[in-house]
């Protein structure tokens, strides 16, 4: 960190925040230029943050030089973290896609689109247990049956399972079932959800919030592997933006953007960016093209009648034929389907 005297600030200031640095363990290194004086902070494993700094008098600016998370950075991590999960890695040059339901409905429904996906080139089956709706009134999701309905889907066609927790209250059922807990988008600020996830030793998949910076997402993601847990797949799922057309507007620059600040493996979820079929393809085409390391989809057996999600959800065939299209992008880029 550095911070930026104001010109003409009088020595009593600048001894002040000298004082307050190496009271908090850091050094500090003086430079007295002709128009500012200039402190450069050492800080070493002491957290020092600029609001310690910020409203001292004689201060004009305090600028951070490292990132504000640590263990999501490249900077302390520079290696990619590749997440295994059944035979799918994510991170590891592959593309891998989750594929499966918006909700877990009944039997037929998920173990029906578990082999479905599975032979068009899925490698891990989603489908939610637990809903988080926009209405009271919407299907909240089986719960419980759910989840063993998702154990029989897995049972059947070997494929790991991702499904979302919604609260502290749940997460000891989850894990006994899925092989990957998945934050949604509502939920990626929940602190303690993440600190409470983080202590169980399964992977996390993270869905960006809809008004979240990417930063609030490697901020997130920063709990997460503080809390222990290593093995994090981040998600680009499009936020709120002033475009009314689609649900969301998928933000591909975060793509290349959180492969540069981050080791952690990214996927996008056009599904839900575009929330409305017409749009799938293109938006998921997009993200293997700007360097995602996987992809979610909803699929469905009848989308036309789907408890939730069914105007974005892609029939079987339509899922077939977008994993061939996908497998000639992510050959262009360089990547393993
Ligand atoms: C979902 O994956 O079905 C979901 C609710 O996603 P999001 O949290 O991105 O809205
Ligand atoms: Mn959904």
């Amino acid at each position: 960190m550095i911070i930026v005297m104001r010109k003409g600030a009088i020595n009593g200031e600048l001894d002040r925040v000298v004082s307050l640095i190496e009271d908090l363990g850091a050094e500090a290194n003086v430079d007295y230029g002709v128009e500012h004086t200039i402190v450069g902070i050492r800080s070493g494993k002491h957290n020092l943050r600029p609001e310690q700094f910020k409203f001292l008098p004689g201060v004009e600016d305090v600028i951070r030089i490292l990132k504000p998370y640590k263990l999501a950075s490249r900077t302390f991590h520079p290696r990619d973290t590749v997440v295994q999960l059944g035979m799918a890695e994510f991170g590891n040059g592959r593309l891998e896609i989750i594929a499966g339901p918006c909700s877990v409905e009944n039997r037929e429904q998920i173990v029906e689109t578990a082999k479905s996906v599975k032979k068009s080139g899925a490698g891990v089956l989603r489908g939610g247990a637990f809903k988080p709706r926009s209405s009271p009134y919407s299907f909240q999701g089986l719960g419980k049956e759910g989840l063993e309905l998702l154990a029989e889907a897995r049972e059947e066609t070997g494929l790991p399972v991702v499904t979302e927790v919604l609260s502290i209250a749940n997460i000891e059922l989850i894990a006994e079932y899925a092989d990957m807990f998945q934050i949604g988008a509502r939920n990626m600020q929940n602190y303690d959800l993440l600190k409470e996830v983080s202590g169980v030793g399964k992977p996390v998949f993270i869905k960006r919030g809809m008004a979240a910076k990417i930063e609030d997402l490697l901020m997130s993601a920063e709990y997460l592997l503080d809390g222990g847990c290593e093995q994090v797949i981040l998600c680009e799922r499009g936020i709120r933006t002033f475009e009314d057309a689609t649900r969301n507007t998928l933000d591909i620059t975060a793509v290349p953007v959180l492969k540069k600040l981050s080791h952690l493996p990214v996927v996008v979820d056009p599904s839900h960016a575009a929330g409305h079929t017409d749009y799938v393809k293109s938006l998921a085409l997009a993200g293997i093209a700007a360097g995602a390391d996987g992809l979610m989809i909803e699929v469905h057996p009848t989308p036309e009648s789907a408890m939730s999600d069914g105007q974005q959800s892609l029939t079987f065939d339509q899922f077939e034929n977008l994993m061939k299209i996908c497998r000639s992008v992510a050959d262009a880029v360089g990547k393993d389907m």
